[in-house]
């Protein structure tokens, strides 16, 4: 089924002629276990797509809809219910806690969500922060980490909890050759093997590469929408 629609939405900055149109009337479904990249030069909307998308940012007119949910009726406590209770993000701004150690960052949702980690679910943290090279890293602080180890750590910590939707913006961008790869191959993965639902926005062809879908943004419309491409086609 369908996990995001939009359906005619727009999302404006200003009124009259100085007015930006960041979204111009969307209209595009993503459906359960599709792996979508979104890419499209700087300023052509991708960031609000996915603000928009998440519930994180308004549409100015048209409508979002998550599970079939009318995001653009709901008030905010119902959005962030159902952000707790389905969403993802791996954000450029990591938003890691400070004072909290790798492990207790990557399992942070579980104790805000009161949940018991089961031996299933510690058995795949135990695996993510193998994969993603933190295993000498679970006590330190995010102080203590790379730029490239902090990113590691935010994408930890959204697979942990196996989100039915994950939004990434750039996931890959502070990433060596090898981590983004391993990165890439988690979230093909949670998409082909866990029917999980990926939004990435990403500027890398290899990493769109790994998508089952390309949407290309430019000036708030979507211009293209492919299927699965290989990297030489898309650059
Ligand atoms: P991208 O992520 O592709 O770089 P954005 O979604 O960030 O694009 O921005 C799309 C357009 O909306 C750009 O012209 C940008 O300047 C404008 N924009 C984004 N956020 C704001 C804002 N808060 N106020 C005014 N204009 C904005
Ligand atoms: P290892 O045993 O070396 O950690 P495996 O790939 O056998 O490597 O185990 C990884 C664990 O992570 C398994 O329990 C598997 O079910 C789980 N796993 C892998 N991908 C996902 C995913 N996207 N969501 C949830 N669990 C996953």
């Amino acid at each position: 089924g369908t996990v995001v629609s939009f359906r005619q939405a727009s999302k404006s900055y200003g009124t009259g002629p100085g007015a930006v149109h960041a979204l111009d009337n969307i209209d595009v479904d993503i459906r359960q276990g599709e792996f979508t990249a979104i890419m499209g030069p700087s300023g052509s909307g991708k960031s609000t797509f996915m603000n928009v998308a998440a519930g994180l940012d308004d549409v100015s007119s048209g409508g979002v809809f998550v599970d079939g949910q009318p995001l653009h009726t709901m008030d905010d406590t119902a959005r962030t219910l159902l952000r707790r209770r389905r969403i993802g993000f791996i954000f450029q701004s990591f938003n890691l806690v400070p004072t909290l150690t790798v492990t207790e960052n990557i399992t942070l949702p579980f104790r805000l969500a009161g949940q018991q980690i089961t031996q299933d679910e510690q058995h795949w943290i135990d695996h993510l922060v193998r994969v993603l090279g933190l295993t000498e890293r679970t006590g330190h602080k995010p102080a203590e980490l790379s730029g490239g180890q902090q990113q590691r750590v935010a994408i930890a910590r959204a697979l942990a909890a196996r989100p039915a939707i994950i939004f990434a913006d750039e996931p890959t961008g502070n990433l060596d050759t090898r981590s983004s790869g391993e990165v890439l191959r988690l979230m093909r993965s949670a998409a082909t093997e866990y029917g999980q639902t990926i939004a990435m926005v990403s500027h890398d062809p290899i990493a769109a590469s790994y998508a089952d879908r390309v949407l290309v943004l430019a000036d708030g419309r979507i211009v293209a929408d492919h299927g699965r491409l290989d990297a030489q086609q898309i650059s």
